[in-house]
């Protein structure tokens, strides 16, 4: 049996009618809110394919700042967790302002560095993206490296392409519910896509 024979086999058993596509849900084709779904388990038992194995869906926002998005490096980042295994399910390229900055670093509005941080956050466009899987938020933080580039280790996305803590190319939410908060502030519902993926059961013991 061939590949696409297999996911169709798989989605008649799962009884669904999409195949290897985005799934049908409540979620889609609804009118601009915040994110209500952000991260964690899925509200509605069995709604997606995906819902099967706990923690699956657990959801973080990953950012290249504008240090990455002028270096190009956009692309490394997205082919690092798509090679891990995670699933993409939002992505905007926006140039961020003021505001949804002060929500953001809200926690660090009294460091010393904060009025730098939002100048470089403000100055060139931010790539914002949520990724779901197993354990992502933590294993997220762990590809991202040291929140000082110079102390990252060689291998994680900041220990590879930055030097300097100013400039360390690339946010990554730093816990699940900070990750909820995060993923509301810089998406709607409407921009997060709920699909499966056709090969979950290479990432996953289904
Ligand atoms: N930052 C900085 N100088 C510092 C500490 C942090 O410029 O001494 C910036 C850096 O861009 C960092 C961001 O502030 O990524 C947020 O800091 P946080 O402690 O939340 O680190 P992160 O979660 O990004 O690793
Ligand atoms: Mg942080």
């Amino acid at each position: 049996m061939g590949f696409f024979q297999r996911c169709a086999a798989r989605s008649l058993l799962q009884g669904r009618r999409s195949l290897c596509g985005a799934a049908p849900g409540p979620e889609r084709h609804q009118p601009d809110a915040p994110a209500a779904r952000s991260a964690g388990p899925s509200s509605g038992p069995g709604r997606r394919y995906s819902a099967g194995v706990p923690g699956m869906q657990e959801r973080t926002l990953v950012a290249v700042k504008p240090d990455g998005v002028q270096r190009r490096l956009v692309g490394d980042v997205i082919r690092r967790f798509e090679r891990r295994g995670f699933k993409l399910v939002g992505l905007k390229l926006l140039q961020a302002n003021e505001g949804i900055l002060a929500e953001h670093y809200h926690e660090l509005r009294r460091k010393p560095f904060y009025p730098a941080l939002i100048h470089y956050m403000t100055s060139g466009p931010v790539v914002a993206m949520v990724w779901e899987g197993y354990n992502v938020v933590k294993t997220s933080r762990a590809m991202v490296g040291d929140t000082d580039s110079a102390e990252a280790k060689p291998g994680t996305i900041r220990g590879d392409f930055s030097i300097h803590v100013s400039r360390n190319v690339v946010h990554a939410s730093d816990s699940v519910e900070t990750a909820q908060r995060e993923i509301s502030l810089w998406f709607r519902s409407s921009e997060l896509v709920d699909w499966d993926c056709c090969d979950y059961s290479n990432t996953y013991q289904l």
